[in-house]
C-alpha cells in the first residue's frame, strides 16, 4: 500500500504511528508535523531528571536523528496546523492542511494527535513571570533557567506533575508549599489510602501540603511573582506564602483546535474515537492524550488517558486502521510517577471499585494497594514494590485474577495466587 499519510503532532503518539506505519511495511510517504522546535522527545522525565539536572536534552529524544532519514520520514518541526480540508468523501483528492505560516501538506490519509495543554489558572496575578507550567521541553527550560536561584516555590495543585516537582525541589533544598484544592492528593487517580501515605511522605521530606485551599491571587512586584495568597476556609485563611516561582500543575485539558475545525466528535476538545481509533470521520484517526476512547478492558463507557502507555498502544491501533488492518488491542493501562524516591506505579483502571486490599507497609514506604469490584481486580498502586506491579499487570494483562481475600497477605507472593478467571 503507497499513498501519502500526514500526521499532525510530533509527540508520542505521532511518532509512534510513524514507527508503526513503517514496522508494518507501509512503503508511501510519511510526514509528522509538529509544532515545537524539536522532533519527538518524551516527557514523563520533564518533571523528574531533566528537572533534577540528571539528564540532558539528547537523552530525552524518542529516536535518533538519522532514524528519520533511515526510515523515509519526514519531519517538520516549528509548523502549526491551523486548517485541514478534506478531499470528497470517496473521491481520490487530497487533503491539504495549512500552517501557520502558510505553508501546506498534501495527504491522502489523515492522523491527528495533538496531546493536551495545561488548564490555566483563572486568577488575579497569573500572567506574572515566575507563574509557570510543565508542558513541553520549552517549559522545563523556563523552569529550570529559574530554579536555582529559587529559595521558595510554590506549587498549585496536588496531582502527579506537581508533586513531582515538589519533590525535586525539596531535594534541591528548597521551601516547598503545594496548594490543593480537594481534600487529598492526586485524587484523581488514586484511593484515599495512597494519598494519605503521600501526604504523610511529603510532609516527612519537609514539603508542606495545604489541602482544601483556595487561591485569592497571585501577589507580585515588577512584573515577578513574589507569593500567593490564600482565600477560603481553612486555618490557612488570607496567608500570604512567599514564591520565586509559582508551577501550576491543575491539570490539562486536549487540544481541541482541530477537532473543532474539522468539526469531528468531541467532548470539551476531546476527539471521541472507536475501538480501531477511527474519529467520527472514518478517513481519520486519532491518538493520544487528546483522545476519549472506549474503556481499554472492555468496561463500560469512554475514558481520556493521559500516560506514554496510552499514547503508544493507540498509536499502534490507529497507524494499522490507516492502513487497513482491523486490529483491537486490549491494552492494560500503566502508569508511574516518581516522586523523589518514592516511585509510584500504577495497572489498571480503578474507577469504580468497591473494595482495596492493602498489602506490605506503609511505615517502611513500600507497599500496594489492590483494587476491586464485585470480587473482580481492576488495578494496583504500589509503591516501591514493582514485584507486586508486575504480578497485577501480569494479571490483568491475561484476564487473570488475585482473589482479595488471599492476596492481604503480605508474606504471600501476589504471582502464586494469579488464578485464571474460570477458576
Ligand atoms: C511533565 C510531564 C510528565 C509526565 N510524566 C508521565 C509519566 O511519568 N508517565 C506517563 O505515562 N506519562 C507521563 N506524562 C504524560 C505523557 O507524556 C503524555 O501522556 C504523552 O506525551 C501523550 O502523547 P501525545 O502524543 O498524545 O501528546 P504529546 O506527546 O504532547 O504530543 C503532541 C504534540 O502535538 C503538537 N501539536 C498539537 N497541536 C498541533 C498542531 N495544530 N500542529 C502541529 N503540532 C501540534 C504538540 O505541541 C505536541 O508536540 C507526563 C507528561 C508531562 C508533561
Amino acid at each position: 500500500m503507497d499513498g501519502r499519510i500526514l500526521i499532525i503532532g510530533a509527540g508520542q503518539a505521532g511518532m509512534q504511528i510513524a514507527v508503526t506505519l513503517r514496522d508494518e511495511g507501509f512503503a508511501g510517504e510519511v510526514t509528522i508535523v509538529g509544532d515545537e522546535a524539536y522532533g519527538p522527545y518524551q516527557r514523563p522525565p520533564l518533571s523528574k531528571a531533566y528537572l533534577a539536572g540528571n539528564s540532558d536534552v539528547e537523552s530525552l529524544e524518542l529516536r535518533a536523528e538519522h532514524f528519520y532519514t533511515d526510515q523515509a520520514i519526514e519531519m517538520v518541526t516549528g509548523e502549526t496546523i491551523v486548517d485541514v480540508r478534506l478531499g470528497e468523501p470517496g473521491s481520490s483528492d487530497a487533503g491539504i492542511a495549512t500552517a501557520a505560516s502558510g505553508r501546506t501538506f498534501e495527504f491522502d490519509r489523515l492522523a491527528i494527535t495533538p496531546g493536551s495543554t495545561p488548564r490555566r489558572l483563572p486568577i488575579e496575578g497569573a500572567d506574572l513571570g515566575g507563574v509557570l507550567y510543565l508542558r513541553s521541553l520549552a517549559d522545563a527550560d523556563a523552569l529550570k533557567k529559574r530554579w536555582t536561584a529559587a529559595e521558595n516555590l510554590v506549587v498549585i495543585g496536588g496531582g502527579f506533575i506537581g508533586l513531582e516537582v515538589a519533590a525535586a525541589a525539596r531535594t534541591a533544598g528548597k521551601t516547598v508549599t503545594v496548594i490543593e484544592v480537594a481534600d487529598r492528593l492526586m485524587a484523581r487517580a488514586v484511593s484515599s489510602t495512597t494519598s494519605e501515605f503521600y501526604h504523610g511522605a511529603h510532609e516527612r521530606r519537609g514539603t508542606r501540603v495545604v489541602l482544601e485551599a483556595q487561591l485569592a491571587r497571585i501577589v507580585g512586584d515588577a512584573g515577578q511573582v513574589t507569593g500567593v495568597e490564600l482565600a477560603g476556609a481553612g486555618a490557612a485563611k488570607g496567608e500570604f506564602i512567599p514564591a520565586d516561582i509559582v508551577m501550576v500543575g491543575i491539570g490539562v485539558i486536549a487540544r481541541g483546535e482541530l477537532a473543532d475545525k474539522l468539526g469531528l466528535d468531541n467532548i470539551n476538545g476531546a476527539i471521541v474515537v472507536n475501538e480501531y481509533a477511527e474519529t467520527s470521520d472514518p478517513r481519520i484517526v486519532a491518538a493520544g492524550d487528546a483522545v476519549l476512547l472506549p474503556h481499554p478492558l472492555g468496561h463500560d463507557g469512554q475514558v481520556r488517558l493521559e500516560s506514554v502507555q496510552n499514547a503508544v498502544d493507540q498509536a499502534k491501533v490507529a497507524a494499522k486502521t490507516l492502513i487497513g488492518i482491523r486490529e483491537v488491542h486490549r491494552a492494560v493501562p500503566w502508569f508511574w510517577s516518581d516522586q523523589g524516591d518514592l516511585k509510584l506505579q500504577i495497572a489498571g483502571l480503578s474507577t469504580g471499585f468497591d473494595q482495596i486490599v492493602e498489602r506490605g507497609s506503609q511505615e517502611s514506604e513500600k507497599f500496594s494497594v489492590l483494587y476491586y469490584r464485585d470480587g473482580r481486580l481492576l488495578a494496583i498502586d504500589a509503591v516501591n514494590d514493582p514485584i507486586d506491579y508486575i504480578a497485577v499487570r501480569r494479571a490483568l494483562d491475561t484476564g487473570a485474577e488475585i482473589p482479595a481475600e488471599l492476596a492481604a497477605d503480605s508474606s504471600v507472593a501476589l504471582k502464586t495466587l494469579i488464578t485464571s478467571r474460570e477458576a
